[in-house]
């Protein structure tokens, strides 16, 4: 029997009306070549809906989401409307709703995309970010407003069970691939939350016997970023500190077009969310030049997690082929529209197949 994989695609706003589509001929193109099936159940959730009904969502959107097999994120957002809309409107509530408590960011200088630092060439890292607690709660407030005294407090929550999962997830990780962890820290600074990530996080790795734990202060670690990239593979963070370090590293390893990201609910008990990092860039929305190498490589990551591997390398394998034999869209210097990508990659994975 065919297996059978419900996948909510929630195009959004700008180009991800555009990268989602080519994303999903792409993964149709795998599923047919390694023999199983994705029906794709596309939600047109995101600003339109917002400006027309004042939601980005249906009050039950979640609900809708609940029983699938993964949600296939483009972007969310439009000039006008306020970040915070998209973020508590729909992407954090699916973060939430979902406890996709890891936040997965894999690195990797693809062919033909310039290194922006020496030692970029052999960069191949993944940031595993806290994705639920930490830093960005709402737990705080402000007090004498417009006044000298004025004041505002932010609280940070880190719990032993949120700490020690996402430690957990990453030391796993590790072992699959050099068997080092890097755990970013700020310890001297930050007195009693950094200690006590450092201690859970030791503790959990401990636990798994073989990986080698490095704690490296965030500041160490952005400078080492710029000066060793390569001396990096897993990195695990807190929510702030995994925020900024995989944009830096996106950032080291050329261009925004190309980087996935995967909110996971690692239990598997929930679905868990696939987008690329990019948001949906008005800027070049409708001309039909975006590079959707983000959106598939987002593609390869849900597939993975489905259990497709095998799946998702031949999609790995046939973007960076076409990206190797020059094929490329205009961020990355080349003059392939978003349909000439998307056709390369398809004939490449025919061909292999
Ligand atoms: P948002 O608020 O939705 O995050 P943004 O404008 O802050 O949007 P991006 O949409 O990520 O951030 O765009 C940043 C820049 O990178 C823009 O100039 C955009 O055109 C470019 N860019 C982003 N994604 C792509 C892509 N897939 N292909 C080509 N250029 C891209
Ligand atoms: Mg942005």
């Amino acid at each position: 029997m065919t297996t059978v994989y419900t996948v909510d695609s929630i195009p959004g706003d700008g180009i991800g009306r555009e990268v989602v589509p080519a994303a999903i001929r792409c993964i149709d193109e795998v599923a047919r070549i390694e023999g199983f099936e994705v029906t794709w159940r596309e939600r047109d959730w995101g600003s339109d809906r917002y400006l027309a009904d004042g939601a980005m969502m249906p009050a039950d959107g979640i609900d809708q989401l609940a029983d699938g097999d993964g949600i296939f994120l483009g972007a969310v957002g439009q000039p006008g409307i306020p970040d915070h809309v998209t973020l508590w409107g729909l992407l954090i509530p699916i973060r939430r709703s979902f406890m996709q408590y890891v936040n997965l960011r894999p690195v990797r200088l693809l062919p033909g995309v310039e290194a922006r630092v020496s030692g970029a060439e052999k960069l191949d890292a993944v940031v595993v970010r806290e994705n639920v607690e930490g830093e960005y709660s709402e737990i705080g407030g402000r007090a004498y407003d417009g006044r000298p005294e004025g004041m505002a407090i932010q609280q940070s929550v880190f719990t032993h069970a949120g700490v020690s999962r996402v430690a957990e997830f990453a030391a796993d990780l590790a072992v699959r691939r050099s068997g080092r962890l890097i755990s970013a820290t700020k310890s001297n600074g930050i007195l009693h939350a950094m200690p006590f990530w450092d201690e859970v996080v030791e503790e959990t790795v401990s636990r798994s016997g073989t990986v080698e734990l490095e704690s490296v202060l965030i500041d160490a670690l952005a400078a080492r970023v710029v000066l060793r990239p390569d001396s990096i593979d897993v990195i695990v963070a807190s929510n702030l500190f995994g925020d900024i370090l995989s944009d830096l590293l996106a950032a080291v390893a050329g261009s925004i077009g190309v980087a996935p990201s995967a909110n996971l609910n690692p239990p598997r008990e929930h679905p868990s969310m696939f987008e690329p990092v990019h948001g949906s860039a008005p800027d070049i929305a409708g001309k039909g030049i975006a590079n959707p190498v983000g959106q598939m490589w987002a593609g390869a990551l849900m597939l993975e997690h489905l259990g497709e591997e095998q799946a998702a390398k031949r999609l790995v394998i046939a973007f960076e082929a076409a990206l190797a034999d020059g094929i490329r869209t205009a961020d990355l210097a080349g003059t392939a529209s978003t349909l000439d990508f998307t056709e390369a990659v398809i004939e490449r994975l025919r061909s292999a197949a």
